[in-house]
């Protein structure tokens, strides 16, 4: 994985030298996250998983994780070094947030379990008393927990059910960054912002609400970027970039392509559309 990674951010830096610094830094996150040791365990109850996924439940509540708050300490210093290094916005803020951590004054263990329950409030409340803004700490916080779940998913953690047809993830309840069409159907799969599970969807619904009336769906796509659209809904001013892999390659790693594309991101930003904040039951 990691090597498949740092190859297409290789050839990304390349093609799109304005993308060199953002690669670099990714290189250097997906290094950080190949390196890191463990700091997620996660009890799944076998008999009462296939059941409640069943219901359209996530196969991950927030019951079921357990932390490691020294090893969660110790990737957490270094993800907010390589952020540091690779001037990502708020420096000061990010030293503060360091030196709270240092100084023992972030529960880890609380915010990652807030971060997976999409509990805002603990959140704002360390971010308060470390003079941090609460989207960047909920930034760190949420690569840290994409992490841990990454690595629990490449060790064999995975969903129990194979017909999956909600617009959040099967495995952890995250809402998908992108989505893929492969295969000469052209069959849909959307991939997690948090875990990257990947699952098929409805090649014409929305994955923010449901709706699967014509027309109110629309796509755009962008000069200069081939094999990628914006599926947009104007019922729920949703939006999902979807890489079309027959053009683009077979295989790529979509968490990378969502990376490429980030100036659609901003383009559907500024019509009005946004990525979704649905809340997901059982998360
Ligand atoms: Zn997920
Ligand atoms: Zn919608």
């Amino acid at each position: 994985m990691l090597e498949k990674r740092l190859q297409r951010l290789q050839e990304l830096a390349t093609a799109k030298p304005a993308l060199n610094e953002v690669c670099r830094f990714y290189t250097c996150l997906y290094r950080l996250f190949d390196n890191a040791v463990p700091f997620l365990q996660v009890e799944v109850d076998d008999e009462m998983a296939e059941p409640r996924q069943k219901q359209g439940f996530p196969l991950l509540s927030g019951d079921m994780l357990t932390f490691d708050p020294a090893a969660a300490q110790i990737f957490f210093a270094a993800l907010l070094q390589v952020m540091h290094e690779h001037g990502q916005q708020g420096q000061d803020e990010l030293q503060a947030l360091q030196t709270a951590l240092q100084a023992g004054n972030l529960n880890l263990t609380e915010l990652l379990r807030a971060v997976f329950e999409r509990n805002r409030e603990p959140i704002s409340q360390a971010a308060e008393a470390t003079g941090a803004q609460p989207a960047l700490l909920e930034y760190c916080l949420t690569t840290a927990l994409g992490a841990a779940l990454q690595r629990c998913r490449a060790e064999g953690l995975k969903t129990q059910v194979q017909n999956w047809d909600q617009g959040y993830c099967p495995l952890c309840g995250g809402l998908p960054a992108i989505a893929e069409l492969s295969g000469e159907e052209g069959q849909k799969r959307l991939q997690c912002s948090l875990c990257n599970s990947n699952w098929s969807f409805h090649r014409l619904t929305c994955t923010h609400c449901g709706n699967s009336d014509h027309d109110s769906l629309a796509y755009f796509t962008a000069e200069g970027e081939p094999g990628c659209r914006v599926d947009i809904c104007r019922k729920c001013s949703g939006y999902l970039k979807v890489v079309d892999s027959r053009e683009r390659g077979e295989g790529l790693p979509l968490e990378i392509e969502d990376v490429a594309t980030l100036h659609l991101d901003l383009l559907a930003a500024k019509e009005g559309f946004s990525r979704g904040k649905k809340e997901t039951p059982g998360a």
